[in-house]
């Protein structure tokens, strides 16, 4: 049988893929979209416990400010294609509305992240993209006019195509770190690949004791290897393995990357260490009988005595009695409470993955391969990761967008 012949092929049906694919289609070009799952955006449907976190209401500079390194001047040319608002406005013109949330998080209003997934299938069947889905891609390579794509059930031959397979963090949803292979045989550098947004794993079993215990107020913070501080001020959630909830699950990357680092908790971000300790002296001078009524209100009961025993203070110390030294201890335990964390609970639990097809490779603008001609990458594969919040989503969006118009504009001038 001879094999299909299309205009593009795009490889991997999630919130990158499909938006690609869409993009490409309503510019004429035909698409087949192949998908290994039996159906499109498993990710989507599990993403933000279940209602998808599509976005962030950050925009322009804190926007590209939320990425490291390399990726915010990356990412600029498809943000400024595909903004926040502008796929906000996308998802509303296809009869999804969306609201704002703490974090400066986007929701659907429906609370169901299936209504995000039937959007965009539905905006793929009316372009007219053909999805074939049970369908693994096993091996790309170039052709004459294109590439040859071999697939679980034959073949196809396309003009372009668009890498659109996700990492390989939560491999139960189909994602299986498939499109690195591919990359590289193409002669990509893939950079190395860690768990990114995952719980943290602590050894220390007096911080497990505290499973349970949730903090809102505070900031979270690791140092990278190039001793740049990361600091989040977002929840952590002590659980019988570590830590969880955005905080610690935004430094996970780096605590991987580093091979094990120190995790900093400011249990009281809006006070500064000075003030806190001329606090602490003023409450022990009003006659605050013991050490334990010193600390601030808003610090839990459950943590005040682990708090306590951190700073070699013993419970029912006299406040007064309290030497300057201990107490400045304490005020320095509450700005810089530390946990030695040596991994997180690795891919089966991170929501990325952190490294991928190297960004000096791809050109920005339309994520075209500056090694291969007509080969596109978009989405998680790419070496991109942000923090909770949608930024994800985002990336994913913006860069299939921007690839699904490159490639049109590309075969219309050919
Ligand atoms: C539990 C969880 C919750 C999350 N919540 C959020 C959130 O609320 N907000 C947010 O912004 N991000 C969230 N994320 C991250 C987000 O899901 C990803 O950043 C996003 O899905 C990346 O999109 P993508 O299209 O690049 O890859 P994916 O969504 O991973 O899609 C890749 C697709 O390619 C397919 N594929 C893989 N290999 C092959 C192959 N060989 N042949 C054919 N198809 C293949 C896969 O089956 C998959 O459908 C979450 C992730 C997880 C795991």
């Amino acid at each position: 049988m001879e094999a299909r012949s299309i205009d593009v092929a795009v490889l991997g049906g999630g919130a990158a893929g499909l938006m690609a694919a869409i993009r490409a289609r309503r510019h004429g070009a035909s698409v087949d979209l192949l998908e290994k799952n039996r159906r499109c955006g498993a990710k989507i449907l599990i993403s933000g416990g279940g209602r998808c976190n599509l976005t962030t209401t950050r925009e322009g500079p804190a926007l590209l400010a939320s990425f490291r390194g390399a990726q915010a001047a990356f990412l600029k040319p498809s943000f400024a294609a595909l903004s926040p608002q502008r796929l906000r406005a996308f998802f509303e013109e296809h009869g999804v509305e969306t609201v704002e949330e703490e974090l400066e998080k986007v929701f659907p209003a429906a609370d169901r992240a299936s209504v995000v997934l039937d959007a965009l299938l539905a905006a793929a069947e009316a372009a007219g993209v053909v999805i074939h889905t049970q369908c693994a891609v096993q091996a790309i390579e170039q052709a004459e006019g294109g590439f040859r794509i071999r697939h679980a059930g034959g073949e196809v031959l396309a003009r372009r195509v668009i890498l659109a397979t996700g990492g390989k963090s939560w491999p139960k949803a189909g994602t299986t770190g498939d499109g690195y292979a591919f990359a590289r045989t193409l002669g990509h550098t893939v950079t190395r690949l860690f768990p990114a947004l995952a719980p943290l794993h602590t050894p220390d079993l007096v911080w497990r004791a505290l499973s349970g215990l949730t903090l809102t107020t505070c900031a979270v913070s690791v140092e990278e290897a190039d001793g740049t501080l990361l600091r989040f001020e977002r929840p952590v959630l002590f659980t019988h393995e570590g830590l969880s909830g955005p905080g610690p699950m935004d430094v996970s990357g780096t605590v991987e990357a580093r091979g094990g680092a120190t995790v900093s908790i400011d249990l009281l971000p809006a006070i500064a260490e000075q003030d806190l300790d001329a606090l602490l002296a003023e409450r022990a001078r009003k006659g605050v009988p013991h050490v334990d009524g010193l600390l601030p209100d808003g610090i839990p009961q459950r943590l005040r005595p682990v708090l306590l025993q951190r700073a070699g203070i013993a419970s029912g110390t006299r406040a007064g009695e309290l030497p300057r030294e201990a107490r400045r201890a304490l005020s320095s335990i509450l700005k810089r409470l530390e946990f030695k964390i040596p991994k997180s609970l690795g891919f089966d639990q991170a929501e990325v993955t952190r490294g991928g097809v190297a960004l000096d490779e791809v050109n920005p603008r339309s994520l075209e391969s500056l090694i291969v001609p007509g080969f596109h990458v978009v989405g998680e594969v790419l070496d991109i990761d942000g923090p909770i919040g949608g930024f994800n989503f985002q990336a994913a969006f913006a860069t299939g967008w921007a690839a699904g118009d490159a490639v049109a504009r590309a075969l219309h001038s050919a």
